[in-house]
C-alpha cells in the first residue's frame, strides 16, 4: 500500500506541483492587483511566464515534422487512412456534438436576454458572400503553396487579415483595428497551419512509399530529442504557469464589468463546457473502449493544466504527447499521425464557444433566430473552430466568419473581449482533451491494423 502510494507520489509530482502553481498564480496575481501595475512593470513580471512560451512553441514545429513524417512512414498507406477517416470522422461528430451542447445551453439560459437595444446591422448577400469567402479561404489554407513557407510562415488569420485591407470588407474597421491591436500584437508567435500538417502529412507518406529509410530514421532521431527537451521542459512549466496567470490576473480589467449578462454568458460557456469535457467526451471514450475516461483523463492533468496556463493547444503539444505516451501507453504511431492533425483542426472547446457567442450576441441585439439561421451557426461554428489556430484567442478572431454568416453585427465582438482571455483557457482546455481521448479511441479501434504492422515491421516505434 505505502509503496502504491510512494509510486502515485512519484508519478505525479509534476502534476502536484502545476496545481500549486496555478493556485499560487491566482493568490497572486490578486495579491498584486491592488498595486496597479503599469503596462512595464506587467510585462517584466510576466517574464518567466513568456519564456515558457516560447521554449513550448521552440519545440512545436519540429515536433509536429518529425511526428508526422515519423508516424507516416511508419504505417502502410491502408492502415494510415483508416486511422485517418476514423480520427477525422471522430473530430467531425465531437464537434457539432459540442455545438449542439452550446446552442441548447445559450438558448435555455438566455445570457443575452435583457435590455440593450442596439439596431441590427443589416445583413444581406454582400455578408454571405463575404463568410463564403472566408470558408474557402480556410480549405485554400489546407494546400499550401510552398511546402517550407507554410511551415514557417507566421500564422494567418482568415477573413481578417484577407478582408482588412479590402474595400469591400465586412467588418468595421474599428473592429479590426482592435482585433488586430488587442489579440494579434500578443500571439506573433510562429506555428504551423492546418496548411503545413497536410503538407507534412503528404511528406511522410512520400517517405514510406520510396522506403527512404534514412530519412525517416532522421525523423525519428529528431522527435526522440525533442521529447527529451519536452522533459526538461517539464520542470520549469509551473515556474511559467505561476507567472502566466498572476500576470494575466493582475491585467485583467475591473471584475464589476463581468457582470449582468457578460457574468451569464461566461456561465453558459463554462456548463457547456464541463458537460462536453466531463460527461460526453469521457462516455464516448467509455462507449468505444470500454475502460475507465477517468482514469485516462488523470494521466493527461499536465497537459491540461499547461493549455489553462498557455491558451495554446499548439504549444501544449509537446506536452500533450508526452502525457499520452509515458502516462496512457497510447502507441506512438498513433499519437505522432492523429496529435499534430488533431491540435490544429480539432477544437470541440472553440466550436462550443464560437456558437454560444453568436447566439448571446443575437439575443443581445433583440434577434430571434430561425432554424436555418442556427443551423448555419453551427456549420459556421464548426468550420470556424477547424480554422482557428491553436493559440492564444485566435477563436475570437475565426468568430467573424459565424457572426457575418447570419447578419450579426462583428463589432458586437467587442462586446465578450473582456471575459474571452479566461475563456479561451477553459475552451484551449477542452480542445486539448478532446485531441487526447480521440487518440485513445483510434488507437483502440486501429489496434488490428496496428498489431499486423507490429507483425510485419518488428515494430521499432512502440519499443523504443
Ligand atoms: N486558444 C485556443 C487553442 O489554442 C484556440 C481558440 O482561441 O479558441 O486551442
Amino acid at each position: 500500500m505505502r509503496d502504491s502510494i510512494r509510486k502515485f507520489l512519484r508519478q505525479n509530482t509534476f502534476v502536484f506541483f502545476t496545481v500549486a502553481a496555478v493556485a499560487l498564480g491566482v493568490i497572486l496575481g490578486f495579491a498584486l492587483r491592488p498595486r496597479e501595475m503599469s503596462l512595464r512593470e506587467i510585462k517584466y513580471f510576466s517574464f518567466p511566464g513568456e519564456l515558457l512560451m516560447r521554449m513550448l512553441q521552440m519545440l512545436v514545429l519540429p515536433l509536429i515534422v518529425s511526428s508526422l513524417v515519423t508516424g507516416m512512414s511508419s504505417l502502410d498507406s491502408k492502415a494510415s487512412g483508416k486511422m485517418g477517416v476514423r480520427a477525422v470522422v471522430y473530430y467531425i461528430v465531437t464537434t457539432f456534438i459540442a455545438v449542439f451542447i452550446g446552442i441548447l445551453i445559450v438558448v435555455i439560459i438566455k445570457p443575452g436576454r435583457g435590455n440593450r437595444d442596439s439596431p441590427l446591422s443589416s445583413s444581406g448577400n454582400v455578408e454571405l458572400v463575404q463568410a463564403a469567402d472566408a470558408f474557402l479561404d480556410l480549405i485554400r489554407n489546407m494546400f499550401p503553396p510552398n511546402l517550407v513557407e507554410a511551415c514557417f510562415k507566421q500564422v494567418r488569420f482568415p477573413c481578417v487579415g484577407d478582408f482588412s485591407n479590402s474595400s469591400e470588407s465586412a467588418i468595421p474597421a474599428n473592429v479590426t483595428r482592435l482585433l488586430l491591436q488587442n489579440i494579434l500584437e500578443t500571439v506573433e508567435e510562429i506555428v504551423p497551419t492546418a496548411g503545413s500538417s497536410s503538407g507534412v502529412n503528404a511528406l511522410g507518406l512520400v517517405v514510406f512509399s520510396i522506403k527512404g529509410q534514412a530519412l525517416s530514421e532522421f525523423f525519428d532521431c529528431l522527435n526522440k530529442a525533442i521529447m527529451r527537451l519536452v522533459a526538461v521542459i517539464i520542470w520549469y512549466a509551473p515556474v511559467g504557469i505561476l507567472f502566466l496567470i498572476a500576470g494575466k490576473i493582475v491585467e485583467m480589467k475591473d471584475l464589476a464589468e463581468v457582470g449582468g449578462q457578460l457574468g451569464m454568458y461566461t456561465i453558459s460557456v463554462i456548463v457547456g463546457l464541463l458537460i462536453h469535457g466531463l460527461i460526453v467526451l469521457p462516455l464516448l471514450y467509455f462507449l468505444f473502449t470500454r475502460r475507465n475516461p477517468y482514469m485516462f483523463i488523470g494521466g493527461l492533468l499536465q497537459a491540461l493544466i499547461t493549455a489553462l496556463g498557455t491558451s495554446s493547444s499548439s504549444a501544449t503539444l509537446p506536452v500533450t504527447f508526452r502525457c499520452l505516451e509515458e502516462n496512457n501507453g497510447v502507441d506512438k504511431r498513433v499519437t505522432r499521425f492523429v496529435l499534430p492533425v488533431g491540435a490544429t483542426i480539432n477544437m470541440d472547446g472553440t466550436a462550443l464557444y464560437e456558437a454560444v457567442a453568436a447566439i448571446f450576441i443575437a439575443q443581445v441585439n433583440d434577434m430571434d433566430l430561425n432554424f436555418g439561421q442556427i443551423l448555419t451557426i453551427s456549420i459556421t461554428a464548426t468550420a470556424a473552430s477547424i480554422g482557428a489556430a491553436g493559440i492564444p484567442q485566435a477563436g475570437l478572431v475565426t468568430m467573424v466568419i459565424v457572426l457575418t454568416s447570419v447578419g450579426l453585427p462583428t463589432e458586437d465582438i467587442t462586446l465578450i473581449i473582456a471575459v474571452d482571455w479566461f475563456l479561451d483557457r477553459l475552451r484551449t482546455t477542452t480542445n486539448v482533451l478532446g485531441d487526447s481521448l480521440g487518440a485513445g479511441i483510434v488507437e483502440h479501434l486501429s489496434r488490428k491494423e496496428l498489431q499486423s504492422k507490429d507483425v510485419e515491421v518488428g515494430n521499432s516505434i512502440t519499443e523504443e
